[in-house]
């Protein structure tokens, strides 16, 4: 019937970190449609096949509707109160007996701006330690560290408008028409439009059918690449000389390690044809308006800090960041608050606005806003965790929102440290593979029953609403942080996500100029944003960079190899990543209609390696790496090239991470998840 006529409500999408605004449809308190917003900043009119479609989950009878305690193995139903009394006992305890230092929480991208800002406020003031990381580290942690370094701040340079005007697309490790699907059409179009194009995947992603050079590396030689690329830049005087002069330093040293990169050596190390190389340099340095737009393919590697850096060495060789003669370096971030999750603080060695923790200014402007000490000592990032839980130093881990045994690499390791520490919290929607291993597990909220703000992939805050109620008891991560407080006997403050935001505000000036007030006037607005009076900077680094000198900063980085190599008992590498229909662990795409989209996962191999290994479509397959073991359903496919296989993490029946390394970015510890050696075997 209709007892009431329709509502719709509008937020922010909670899968990819595109950030469509979506308008939520509800009749009698369920959704029954979410529409793309077409005055959505980014979207404009338009959504993918997740963000319109992956909303079944709401209502899936395998949501948590009640918490859960562990007593005699097996986890039961308990009350609210007996949870938090349980929770706040067993902090406590470790804490008194351990030290703070003995508790660590894991935040995530699933979380909102203003729970983020809270768990990491949590984990500094309640509990006394900087043992807070979140899913960044898994993704883009070395686009922050890369990017500050070479630029001064974390974010992407421009915005997807930028990019959207330039006439050359350089588009590397990154898969956007099934991972970011509405930036992947805009891109095309923009493509179809004139602009030319050139893809540097190992893989023929969607976007590489149209490219006018399509670069195809080896797994783990981006940083090759990228120096074979500046080498041609310079040797034919593609470079911007004047910007070099007066924005940029590192010039003579960097001139120097690039003499050791020509063409053909690229070649022998990448796998890429000479005349590629030097035919993608010249597009890319002949354009008026060039722009980089780059995902975890760069990334997710042993080296992925310096293929960040060594990317962004291409853009302030042309003079194109910073300028109106480009459009600069642009991450596509995986997930919807990824960003977000970092800017908040949620981070062992920085605070909300990425102020070091070991400074003690930065400390005492957080201590006078918290009215308490923030511990000087930075904290162990995500793999730290798990090795010191191994270890038995850590005693207590709250997850937030992140299936760390299904998505984190090597997970039987994950396993192992979740069984080893004495008490694990979880909060989740789904009884995850990582809420199965917990103690005690917390029924959470999903975007679509949140209210606060995410951050997309171009350092835009928007709104996020709630379409519906949160089912049963479950709480969102922001009410639960606080009873979790006051159950401890402290009262964290920020009593509203509006305040909590206004909070960070006072913390990190970057943000001081947002409100929810604001963007309930004004829309979508970028940071940085220090005054309420002003609109936030879209483009960053017009008048200069945010650097301690004010320069861009050449990075030279010689190309190192990856961890792991193929070898006579580990033939192929293995690239996992992402399909179009699903997202992460898959915990709410496959709990609808998407799964009839994309039901099972495959793994991809090239026709001449089926050949080789006598396989053919929808075999199963035995995969093995020297970490585990997973099965999957064998594909025959172009897309991947001989000698490499690839398959997806959305479905952790599979194991997938069973099978990934915990090789890991030298500087930030980012999982090198592109390169893996494996074996395939028919059962
Ligand atoms: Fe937009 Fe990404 Fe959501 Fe798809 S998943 S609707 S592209 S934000």
């Amino acid at each position: 019937t209709s007892a009431h006529p329709p509502t719709a409500t509008r937020t922010t999408c909670g899968y990819c970190g595109v950030g469509c605004a979506l308008d939520v449809v509800t009749r009698n308190g369920e959704v029954t449609a979410v529409l793309p917003a077409r005055d959505g900043p980014v979207n404009q009119g338009h959504a993918c096949v997740k963000g319109r479609f992956a909303h079944g989950y709401l209502t899936s009878p395998e949501r948590l509707t009640r918490p859960l305690l562990r007593r005699d193995g097996r986890l039961e139903a308990i009350g609210w109160d007996e949870a938090l009394g349980e929770v706040a006992r067993g902090l406590r305890k470790v804490i008194d007996t351990g030290g703070p230092d003995a508790v660590a929480a894991i935040s995530s991208a699933r979380a909102t701006n203003e729970e983020n800002y809270l768990v990491q406020k949590f984990m500094r003031v309640v509990v006394g330690t900087n043992n807070v990381d979140n899913c960044s580290r898994l993704c883009h942690s070395p686009s922050a560290a890369g990017l500050t370094a070479s630029f001064g701040l974390s974010g992407g340079t421009d915005t997807f408008d930028d990019v959207e005007r330039s006439d050359c697309l350089l588009v590397v490790g990154a898969n956007p028409v099934e991972a970011h699907p509405v930036v992947g059409a805009r891109l095309l179009r923009r493509v179809l439009h004139g602009a030319k194009l050139v893809v540097a995947d190992p893989r023929a992603v969607g976007l590489a059918l149209h490219a006018d050079v399509h670069l195809r590396p080896r797994p783990g030689t981006n940083v090759a690449l990228f120096h074979g690329l500046a080498h041609v830049l310079l040797a034919e005087g593609l470079a911007d000389e004047g910007f070099l002069r007066e924005r940029a330093t590192g010039l003579p040293e960097l001139a120097e390690l690039l003499d050791d990169y020509p063409p053909d050596r690229v070649a022998d190390l990448t796998g890429v044809p000479a005349a590629d190389l030097v035919a993608a340099a010249r597009l890319y340095g002949r354009a008026r308006q060039p722009a980089i737009v780059y995902g975890l393919g760069v990334t997710e590697h042993l080296h992925g800090t310096d293929g960040v850096r060594s990317l962004a060495n291409l853009a302030i060789l042309r003079g194109a960041v910073g300028t109106d003669r480009g459009h600069g370096v642009n991450p596509l971030r995986g997930q919807n608050n990824v960003q977000g999750a970092s800017d908040m603080g949620a981070l062992p060695d920085l605070l909300p606005g990425y102020g070091k923790v070991t400074d003690p200014a930065v400390r005492s402007r957080a201590e006078a806003v918290w009215g308490a000490p923030v511990p000087a000592r930075p904290g162990l990032r995500i793999p730290d965790m798990f090795a010191a839980a191994r270890a038995g130093n850590l005693r207590a881990l709250w997850v937030i929102g992140e299936d760390v045994c299904a998505t984190d690499p090597d997970t039987n390791q994950v396993a192992r440290a979740l069984d080893t520490c004495p008490l694990v919290i979880c909060n989740e929607l789904f009884l995850s593979e990582t809420a199965r291993h917990a103690d005690i597990v917390l029924p959470a909220a999903s975007w679509l029953e949140k209210d606060g703000t995410f951050v997309n992939f171009d350092r835009r805050f928007q709104r996020v609403r709630p379409g519906v109620p949160p089912p049963g008891e479950a709480r969102t991560d922001f009410e639960i942080v606080h009873a979790v407080a006051t159950a401890m006997g402290i009262d964290i403050g920020c009593p509203t996500p509006a305040e909590a935001l206004a909070e960070c505000g006072r913390v990190a000036p970057v943000f001081a100029g947002l409100s929810h007030d604001r963007l309930e006037r004004d829309g979508a607005i970028p940071w940085p944003c220090p005054d309420p009076g002003r609109p936030g900077e879209a483009k960053l680094y017009k008048e200069r960079f945010a650097t301690p000198d004010g320069r861009a900063h050449l990075a030279v980085s010689p190309y190192l190899p990856p961890g792991e190599q193929p070898d006579d008992d580990y033939p192929l590498i293995l690239v996992t990543g992402r399909r179009w229909a699903h997202y992460n662990s898959g915990s709410m795409t496959r709990r609808g209609g998407n799964l009839t989209l994309d039901p099972i996962d495959f793994l991809d191999l090239n026709p001449d390696d089926a050949l080789r290994y006598e396989v053919h479509d929808g075999l199963p397959l035995i995969v093995e790496s020297r970490h585990g073991r997973a099965r999957l359903i064998a594909r025959v496919s172009e897309q991947t090239a001989p000698g490499q296989v690839f398959c997806s993490f959305h479905f952790p029946a599979s194991g997938v991470n069973r099978l990934t390394s915990d090789h890991a970015d030298t500087v930030t510890s980012c999982p090198e998840y592109k390169v893996t050696a494996v074996r395939v075997a028919v059962p």
